[in-house]
Parts: C-alpha cells; structure tokens; sequence
C-alpha cells in the first residue's frame, strides 16, 4: 500500500515537468534519417529528389548549431570550424 502510494506520487510528480524537457533536449528515440553539415547557417531543404521531397523551406541554425527539417526530419549541423557566434 504504502509503496504503490509513493511510486504513483513521484511519477507524477516527475513527469510534467521532466517529461517536456526530456522531449525537447534529450536524446530522441528515433535518429534523423540524415545529418548534414553546413558551413554556414544559412540552409534550406527540400527533402531531395523522389519520395522525400517537400516544398523547399529555409533554416537559419541557432545557438545550438543545429536545426531539424520540420517537414523530412533531417537535421543540419553547423560545420565544425565555423565561426560559432555571429559578432554583430
Ligand atoms: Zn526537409
């Protein structure tokens, strides 16, 4: 009794809160089809030729050097040895 009370306490207690930082800062369950490296910020996508595609879109990668294509998953790196933060 005692035990099944407290487990049901902390998991609620855990999950709200820990459950949408997990969701957008931990590792994903499943990996992006495609990683690509981009010398500048500046990318856009297209899904690529065939099944895959979509309407192109523009991505501008942020401080955390990468952004994910909403549309195929892919997620594009900034490119190691580019200049990390824009001093403007
Ligand atoms: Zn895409």
């Amino acid at each position: 009794m005692v035990k099944r009370k407290a487990l049901l306490y902390s998991s609620d207690r855990v999950n709200p809160t820990y459950g949408s930082l997990m969701a957008s800062s931990a590792t994903p369950l499943i990996d992006p089809p495609e990683t690509i490296e981009s010398p500048t910020r500046e990318v856009f996508c297209d899904g690529g030729p065939g099944a895959l595609g979509h309407p192109r879109v523009y991505y501008v990668i942020g401080e955390q050097n990468f952004v994910e294509c909403g549309y195929c998953d892919r997620r594009f790196v900034l490119k190691t040895g580019a200049k990390k933060t824009s001093h403007h």
